[in-house]
Order: C-alpha cells, then sequence, then structure tokens
C-alpha cells in the first residue's frame, strides 16, 4: 500500500507536524505543498510519509497543492532544524519555514530568474556561418560570439542584441549550445587584491594542523591577534578544500556590513569558484536566488551572516566563523540559536572541522580550548612584519581639563594625524548628540514614556528619540516638571563629537558612522571607500568601525567613555568591552605606519585597561574565567532564561509564579531562581520580568524545560502574556 498519509510541518506555534492525505500527489520529503487549515491555506513543508495516522482517515484534508521546485530541504537541513529547534525549545514547524527565504514562504511558485551562461557545442562548433542566411544578422553574430569566446552570458547576449537570448535558446534546442547556470556576481567593495603572501611558521602550522583530518569533526580555534593574518589561513584552507571533489565551504560573518570587504578578498582569490553571499540586504530574489544556488551545489562558497548556518548544502566540507566571539551571532527572537553552536553541531553531524577565529574568543570558546574540546591554534605575530602592535594609552579623564569632553593628548594627538596626513578613528558607543537632555535646577531628565530608559537627544532633527522603541518627541522649551527654560543636552554622542571636531579642527574631513548615518544600503561602503581613497581624515563611529575594517593609513584610535560598562550589571560587560577596545585598537597602524591608541576613562588602573594595555587576551581571559569559575556563572554552568511581558504587570507576576512553582516541582536538579525584573523593566509599554534556570549538566536543564514547555503552553494565561524561553541566553 502506498504511504498516503503526509505528515507536514507549518508555520505554527504548535510543537507538533499536521497530518495529511496526499491524494494522488507525488510529493518528496521536503517539498513545500499547500495545506487548508482551518479557514487558511498554508505553506507547509512534508517531514514524513506514513500510512498510519492517529486521527480518522476521513478526518483528513487532502493537499491541495504541491509546487513543482524539487525538495527546499535536503535530510540534513531538516534534521539540523530539527535539532536545533528541540535544543533551543521551539516549534519545529515554526523553526523550518523561517530558514526558508521568505519568497518561498510565499503561497506561489519559487520562481527565480536563474542566470545562465551558454557554451558552444561541438556541433555549434563545426557548424560553418556562411552556410547560414545572411538576413539572420543576430544568429550569425552570436554563433560567431560563441565560436570565438566558447561562453556567453546573459549580459554578453544582450549586449549583442536584444533578441539574442531567443536566438540561443533555439541553439541549445538544435544542440548547438549549452546552458549553465551561475553564480550571480554581487556589488562589492573596490579594491586592489596582492597575490597571496607566503605564510609565516605560524600560519603554516595553523594551515597544515587542520589539514591533517581535513575529513573529520574538530572544532579549531584559530586565535591570532587583529592583522595576524587569519583571514590568510582560512583562505588557504578553503583553497585546499575546495579543490577537492565539488566541495562547498561555508563562511559566518558577524555584520553585513562586513561581507563586502571578505567577499571583495574571496572573490579575487577564488574567482574560479562561484561565491554567494546571505544575508537580510538582499532583495528578496536576490537571497532566493542565491540560497538556491547554495542548496543546488552550484554555489561552492557561501560567505553570509547568521542566518545562513542553516542554509542546505550538499557537499559541505568547510565551516568557517570569523569573529566568532561576536554577540550577532546570537538570534534575539523567534528562535533563539547561536550560528556558532549550530554550526558546531552541524559540523560534528557531518564530520567535517569548523574553524572559529577571533582575536578575543568568546569565554565559553576559550574554556573549551582550555579543556581540549576544541583544538587551539595560536597567531601571534602580525602578518605584515613591518606592522607594529599599537602604542595604547589611557588617560585619567579626572586630572586634566576636558574641552568638549575631549582631553588634551587626544586633541594633540589628533592634530599630529592631520599635519603628517594620516586618518584618525574616534570610538564612542552612543549615537545621536547626546544621551540626556537634564534641566539644570531640577534635575529632571527626559525619560521615555514607553520603557525604562532615557531619551537621547538628536539634536540636527530637533528631536528626542528613544533607542530601545523609536518613540520621538520634540525637544521641550521648557522643563516639563519646573518650568525652568535652562535644558541642557548632557553628555557626548557621535553627533556631537562631530560637531565638537568640526568647530576645533577647521579643515578637517570628517565622517561619521553610525545607525542614523548609514541608514542606506550602499552608505557605509561608500564612506570606506572615501577612506580608502584618502578623502576622510577623521571617523567618528560606533562599534559598527569597530570590526574587520582594514584601513593603512590609519594610525590614531581614540576611545571616548566607555566607562559606563565597567560596572554593569550584566555579568558580560567587561568580556565584551574587552573584545571591543581591542577590536577597535586593533583598527590602528595595520601597515608600516606605527599605530596609537588612546582611551580617555576615570578609571584607568582598572584590571580591564592593565590587559588592553598588554593587549593581553589569555591573562585577561583566565582571570575573568576564574571568577566565573568561583561564581559559578556560564560556562561552568548552563543557563536559560523563561522571559514574560504584557501590558499588565500582574499578569506577567502570574504567569511566571506559575511557572516558577511548576519548575521547582519538576526538577531537583535544576537551580530555579525566583522571577526578577531585567534592568529595563518596562519596554516598548510591555511590563517585563523573567526567571533563570542554572544547572550543572545540558540534559537536566533540557529535561525541565521540555516538561516546563507542555506545563506553559497548557495554561490559558500563557495567552495573555508574551512569553519566550532562551536557551543560553546572552544578555537579560
Ligand atoms: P586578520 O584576519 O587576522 O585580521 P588578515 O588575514 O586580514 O589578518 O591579514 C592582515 C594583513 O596581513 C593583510 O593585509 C594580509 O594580506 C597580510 N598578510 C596575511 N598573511 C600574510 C603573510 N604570511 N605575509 C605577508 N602578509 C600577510
Ligand atoms: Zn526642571
Ligand atoms: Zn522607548
Amino acid at each position: 500500500m502506498p504511504k498516503s498519509i503526509l505528515k507536514i510541518a507549518l508555520d505554527l506555534p504548535l510543537d507538533r507536524l499536521f497530518d495529511y492525505l496526499s491524494d494522488g500527489h507525488q510529493v518528496q520529503i521536503g517539498q513545500r505543498v499547500l495545506v487548508p487549515f482551518g479557514r487558511r491555506s498554508l505553506i507547509g513543508i512534508v517531514i514524513a510519509k506514513s500510512n498510519e495516522s492517529e486521527f480518522a482517515l476521513e478526518k483528513l484534508k487532502a493537499v491541495t497543492q504541491v509546487f513543482s521546485d524539487e525538495p527546499v530541504l535536503d535530510s540534513e537541513a531538516l534534521s539540523l532544524l530539527k535539532f536545533s529547534a528541540d535544543y533551543y525549545q521551539y516549534p519545529y514547524g515554526q523553526a523550518l519555514l523561517s530558514s526558508l527565504p521568505a519568497r518561498l514562504r510565499q503561497i506561489a511558485p519559487a520562481l527565480t530568474r536563474k542566470q545562465y551562461r551558454y557554451l558552444i557545442t561541438p556541433l555549434g562548433q563545426q557548424t560553418d556561418i556562411n552556410t547560414l542566411p545572411a538576413r539572420q544578422t543576430v544568429v550569425r553574430r552570436v554563433l560567431l560570439a560563441l565560436q570565438t569566446q566558447t561562453a556567453l552570458t546573459e549580459s554578453e547576449l544582450d549586449a549583442i542584441s536584444s533578441s539574442a537570448r531567443k536566438v540561443v535558446k533555439q541553439f541549445v534546442a538544435d544542440d548547438w549550445a549549452q546552458s549553465e547556470q551561475v553564480a550571480a556576481l554581487v556589488k562589492t567593495l573596490a579594491m586592489a587584491m596582492p597575490e597571496a603572501p607566503a605564510l609565516n611558521d605560524e600560519q603554516a602550522l595553523a594551515l597544515s594542523s587542520i589539514m591533517q583530518t581535513p575529513q573529520q569533526f574538530k572544532a579549531w580555534l584559530l586565535h591570532g591577534i587583529t592583522g595576524s593574518g587569519k583571514t590568510e589561513v582560512y583562505m588557504r584552507l578553503m583553497q585546499q578544500i575546495l579543490e577537492n571533489d565539488d566541495a562547498q565551504v561555508l563562511v559566518l560573518v558577524p555584520e553585513i556590513n562586513l561581507t563586502p570587504q571578505l567577499e571583495a578578498r574571496f572573490r579575487s582569490r577564488f574567482a574560479q569558484f562561484p561565491l554567494v553571499s546571505l544575508h537580510s540586504h538582499l532583495s528578496e530574489a536576490e537571497r532566493l536566488h542565491h540560497w538556491q544556488l547554495a542548496q543546488a551545489g552550484a554555489a561552492k562558497i557561501v560567505i553570509g551572516t547568521r542566518l545562513s548556518i542553516f542554509t542546505p548544502m550538499p557537499n559541505l566540507k568547510l565551516i568557517i566563523i570569523d569573529e566568532e566571539h561576536d554577540s550577532s551571532y546570537k538570534q534575539q527572537d523567534s528562535m533563539r540559536y547561536h550560528a556558532r553552536d549550530v554550526a558546531l553541531m552541524r559540523a560534528k553531524r557531518l564530520n567535517i572541522p569548523v574553524v572559529l577565529g577571533s582575536a578575543t574568543p568568546a569565554l565559553e570558546t576559550w574554556h573549551n580550548a582550555q579543556n581540549g574540546k576544541y583544538h587551539l591554534l595560536s597567531l601571534n605575530q602580525r602578518a605584515v612584519s613591518a606592522a607594529k602592535l599599537p602604542q595604547i594609552d589611557c588617560i585619567d579623564t579626572t586630572k586634566v581639563n576636558l574641552q568638549q569632553g575631549l582631553t588634551p593628548q587626544l586633541i594633540t594627538a589628533l592634530k599630529l594625524r592631520l599635519a603628517r596626513k594620516e586618518q584618525s578613528l574616534l570610538f564612542i558607543n552612543r549615537r545621536g548628540y547626546s544621551p540626556v537632555l537634564l534641566c539644570s535646577a531640577c534635575h529632571w531628565i527626559a525619560p521615555c514614556l514607553r520603557c525604562s530608559s532615557r531619551l537621547v537627544v538628536h539634536l540636527g532633527q530637533r528631536k528626542l528619540r528613544c533607542h530601545h522603541c523609536g518613540d520621538e518627541q520634540k525637544i521641550p522649551l521648557q522643563c516639563p516638571s519646573c518650568g525652568n527654560a535652562d535644558l541642557h543636552p548632557t553628555g557626548h554622542g557621535t553627533q556631537r563629537l562631530e560637531q565638537t571636531l568640526a568647530q576645533m579642527l577647521p579643515g578637517a574631513r570628517i565622517a561619521r558612522v553610525d545607525r542614523d548615518s548609514i541608514s542606506r544600503k550602499d552608505a557605509l561602503l561608500e564612506i570606506l571607500e572615501q577612506v580608502h581613497g584618502g578623502a576622510i581624515d577623521i571617523l567618528v563611529g560606533t562599534q559598527m568601525l569597530a570590526k574587520g575594517h582594514d584601513f593603512p593609513n590609519l594610525t590614531l584610535v581614540g576611545v571616548i567613555d566607555t566607562d559606563s560598562a565597567l560596572h554593569s550589571p550584566d555579568f558580560r560587560a567587561s568580556e565584551r568591552l574587552f573584545a571591543q577596545l581591542m577590536q577597535v585598537a586593533g583598527r590602528a597602524g595595520r601597515a608600516s605606519i606605527a599605530g596609537q591608541v588612546i582611551i580617555q576613562t576615570q578609571f584607568p588602573d582598572h584590571d580591564l585597561f592593565n590587559a588592553i594595555r598588554r593587549q593581553d587576551y589569555v591573562s585577561y581571559a583566565n582571570a575573568l574565567l576564574l571568577e566565573r569559575e568561583q561564581v559559578q556563572f556560564p560556562p561552568y554552568v548552563f543557563t536559560a532564561l523563561l522571559r514574560a511581558e504584557a501590558n499588565d504587570f500582574a499578569l506577567v507576576q502570574k504567569f511566571l509564579r506559575a511557572a516558577f512553582e511548576q519548575a521547582r516541582s519538576l526538577s531537583q536538579d535544576v537551580l530555579v531562581y525566583d522571577p526578577v525584573r531585567p534592568q529595563m523593566e518596562r519596554l516598548k509599554g510591555m511590563e517585563r520580568a523573567h526567571m533563570l534556570m542554572q544547572a550543572d549538566g545540558r540534559p537536566a536543564l533540557q529535561r525541565l524545560l521540555r516538561n516546563l514547555l507542555l506545563f506553559i503552553r497548557a495554561q490559558p494565561l500563557s495567552a495573555r502574556v508574551r512569553w519566550s524561553v532562551d536557551v543560553n541566553p546572552l544578555e537579560f
């Protein structure tokens, strides 16, 4: 008997599959189908075929349509998503569907305009042009071009004639030419790329170590200071793996803004291997097209942000995670996966190597490298022998006279760079003009009405804006609390710093990089090109600038006001600040000119700054790990967070109280903490609280979560609060 019952995953917040009759449709596992659900029609993915259903057959409805595209998810992708959904306690169907490009979630066949090129066949090569009628000029020209060039792309055909594509299709029908799908070219940063340099000893050792077992699961941590040549190691490794039978390589980068640079480097090195990028700045059509090229095995190199970790790649042989410590690998809503952790699971299941690269590995990663779970490879020198490590100075801001928030030392250093025609970067992690608007009489501070946060002054737009919910208000003319007209923008943001510099250093060409100035898709790319072209003297920006960029003529980095992170209640704050500062510091003196870094702080003797001055990740990481072990924080324990929010705080309290009682009764091995309010008690008008669960082992925690979720889903109250589970939460 044919298996006529289909188990189908749907994009619904229910942790189960749904049974439908195939009704004579030929369907494959992993294929997209349309099914009736209540009064709606939904897209589903076929997970299994069966003879059995727990429901009576006559109650089952039939699949209404099968989309003619091949399976969208292969068995490896399906099982990876299943594993991840279980691990992160998220409904499988929602995990599956949200991993797909938007076009595949729409009720339509996935028609993309695939790009083709056309190759001449022996028959076409032998055909004598002179036997063709003279009036068929386009036919003759296309054939001639094919015979002389052997291959033509669609745009080359368009250049011959607007009817050339029609002609070439006839050639294919006549067996004069054959078509071949090609990877799309995406706009990249124009940069001249040098030839591959000879590896230094450390790089060579890293490469040969990994290549000893290229077909085995091993997690490698490539720990190398900025500029030590990690990317060069990735590329050599990719080269060797790619040359091997049809292999595909997946490279993850933390941010979209970093893809163009890396993409340009890879493209110039790997001209022979089709490369696609996958990130959220692509149009829906591009994303689908790139995804399909990866899924078909046509794209050999896939470079993408966290969402690309689930892309089906039939010949995946290597995963590289650049800047593995970056918190943007963690998804902060729906399925709260960490792309690095999923990558490790994927590599393990495929039995392939995975390489994590960073100058400042996440403490979790460092811990695993220490206990032997990961294999440590270190690059301790800058790769370009002339490039020296920058000199780092911390200036005590309590001991000098600040001018508009800048120390005399920093101002002098900036002037020196201008005189020498070198570039500078000022790092300040606050966008806007100033972080607060303060009444000088009664100390009123403009608050956001929807969040427990303060409004940021955006002077250019004459607005106060909340950086958490986006709410905007006009700047009041007088204090709403006491009527005083003397309201001060207090503290410094990127806009104010830009303005200050323009006044202080007339003639300097200044560019600001933050989320407000880079809202357009190519805006950052344009600024980066200007920096490379020498059209900018001073860059002012947020962490957007800290990562990855390589500016040979940049010799000064100034860091302004990062002290708040030193005293943050978040136990990961100092780890993050250290990584950030090491990264910005790494921007200085990447080429032959020595760099200088000036950090302005009230606490120059803080351990963190001592470690930064020595540029000593290892001892700082070890010290932090010791602290974490003493107080039993991750990575020494495993945690999960149950978050809840609602308009009415009483509901949140009731919901979490019930969950708390249940969790306490469910497990002796898991420590369940009393529900508490997060630092942001109110966000976007919602009252928030959470409950932390902590265990020595993962299985106990997973068991508790599964049972707790069964309980929560069965509670009517759960429909009245917004709740979510976060396994291995990064922020709370
Ligand atoms: P990272 O990724 O660790 O920051 P990169 O791979 O970008 O470092 O290398 C930094 C610079 O050093 C680049 O300009 C790169 O071309 C160059 N480089 C890398 N390896 C070598 C080498 N073995 N010899 C000379 N230059 C190198
Ligand atoms: Zn006032
Ligand atoms: Zn707000």
